[in-house]
This record gives C-alpha cells, sequence and structure tokens, in this order.
C-alpha cells in the first residue's frame, strides 16, 4: 500500500510521509473486510500496524513532505475521477434507451414517452458538458497550469450528475431497476463514492470557494 503516515510531530502539514508498504511485512494484521453498499470489487478492511519496519529506500519523496504529495495528487485523482465516470454514465443512458424501447406499456414502447426521452437528452447534454470541462481541465494541466479550481468544479459536477443520472435512469427500469440483475442499480450503488471519495462535494465546494475569495477566514 501507498501509505500516508506522521514521521514526526510537528504541525499536521508538515509531520507526515508517504511510505510504499509491502503488505506482506511482519505487523500489517488486515481485519475483517468490511460489507459496502457499492464498489463490492475493491475490498475496504480496517488495517492494524505493530511496531511495523520498512527499509528507508521505501520513502517516497522527501520525508515530510506527504501531505504535500497527498494534496498534488488529489487533482490527478479527481481529473480520473471525473474521466472514470464519463463511459459508465454514457452506457447506462445507452442501456436505458435500449431497454425502454423494447418495454412495451399498453402497445406503445415507454421510451415514446416524453418524459422519458426528453430526460435521457437532458441527461447526455450534461454528460457532455462535463466531458468538455474536463477536457479544458487536462489542457491546462498539461500546459502546466494549477487546475485545483477546475478539477474541484469537476469532481464536484461529476458526482453530482452520476447521483442524478443513475436515479433517474434507475427509475425508467421500473421493478428491473431495483434487482440485482442490471447495471443501472450497481451502478446506481458505485457511483454514490463519487460525491465521497478524493474529497466530499463539501470539499470541493470549499475549495471553489477559496478560489473566489468566498470561504470566511477561521479566527
Ligand atoms: C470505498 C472507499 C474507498 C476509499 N479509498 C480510499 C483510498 O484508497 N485512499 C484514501 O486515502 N482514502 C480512501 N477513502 C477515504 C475517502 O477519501 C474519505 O471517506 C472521504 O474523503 C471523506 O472523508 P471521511 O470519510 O473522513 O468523511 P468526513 O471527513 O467525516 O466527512 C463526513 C461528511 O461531512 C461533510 N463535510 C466534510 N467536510 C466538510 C466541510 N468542510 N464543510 C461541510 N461539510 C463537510 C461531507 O458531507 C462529508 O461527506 C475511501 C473511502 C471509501 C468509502
Amino acid at each position: 500500500m501507498c501509505l500516508l503516515t506522521n514521521t514526526s510531530t510537528g504541525p499536521s502539514h508538515k509531520n507526515k510521509s508517504l511510505i510504499c508498504l509491502p503488505m506482506k511485512t511482519p505487523g500489517v494484521h488486515v481485519t475483517k473486510k468490511i460489507d459496502k453498499m457499492g464498489m463490492k470489487s475493491s475490498d475496504t478492511a480496517q488495517i492494524f500496524f505493530e511496531d511495523v519496519r520498512v527499509p528507508s529506500k521505501n520513502l517516497i519523496g522527501e520525508e515530510g513532505m506527504g501531505f504535500i504529495y497527498q494534496m498534488l495528487q488529489f487533482q490527478e485523482e479527481r481529473m480520473w475521477g471525473v474521466a472514470n465516470v464519463l463511459t459508465p454514465m454514457e452506457s447506462i443512458i445507452q442501456e436505458t434507451i435500449d431497454y425502454t424501447r423494447q418495454r412495451k406499456i399498453f402497445n406503445q414502447p415507454l421510451l415514446n414517452n416524453q418524459i422519458v426521452h426528453y430526460k435521457l437528452a437532458e441527461l447526455s447534454t450534461e454528460v457532455e458538458l462535463l466531458r468538455s470541462l474536463l477536457h479544458r481541465t487536462v489542457a491546462l494541466y498539461i500546459d502546466g497550469n494549477d487546475v485545483t479550481k477546475f478539477a474541484s468544479m469537476a469532481k464536484l459536477k461529476a458526482g453530482r450528475l452520476a447521483r442524478e443520472l443513475s436515479d433517474s435512469c434507475l427509475q425508467f427500469w421500473g421493478g428491473m431497476g431495483f434487482t440485482n440483475e442490471v447495471s443501472v442499480s450497481r451502478f446506481y450503488r458505485d457511483s454514490r463514492l463519487l460525491s465521497i471519495g478524493a474529497g466530499a462535494d463539501e470539499v470541493m465546494l470549499s475549495i471553489i470557494c477559496k478560489f473566489m475569495g468566498t470561504l470566511p477566514s477561521r479566527k
């Protein structure tokens, strides 16, 4: 694992280091897996450390810079999070089109209801707007700019859109959408993490406010 840990005392943004920790190192105890509502193919467990020692060559970068590295990598993680959700969003929209086209209610395809095809058109538009913001952010990043504000905006929007899209599409699948037989219900559960992981939506809002000069300073 890539472990962010305290390696000295002092201010919390200067006392941490990143360490590459082989999981088979003596003293690393993985306790039982935690059951989660989604992301079930990625295990989450509580881990205890007991007098664990690693060679100093396992230190990543400089000692005491762990927090800074973590904050820097967050921008890439947030851009990755957005890029990672675009294709599932498109697939869920397409699967919902296919399903509602073949699902007949009173001899009419479900898709023919204006609320269904209009909503899918709206969601598709939102996905394209998100993609454009991501492209802009990545282009700025490749040019060497600080993209903290745009990466935070894109990650915020991706989490919120994933929630809206998965909920709206699941609704159009009716009872089938409530089963674990279809990918829309898995996306509904898995994508919920996007508004929490790599900094919650509220943290993204705080960062954006900092850049807008509207975040009250802590006294
Ligand atoms: C499945 C899963 C996998 C994960 N994988 C990793 C991983 O690989 N590496 C890693 O480092 N972390 C990982 N995490 C941790 C994840 O990044 C944190 O859960 C996330 O950042 C939220 O932190 P927290 O859980 O401590 O929530 P808290 O900090 O306790 O926040 C709880 C809630 O409070 C609200 N909140 C927080 N801050 C503010 C604020 N400033 N203003 C207003 N409201 C606020 C938000 O609604 C937030 O959801 C993972 C989490 C999960 C669930």
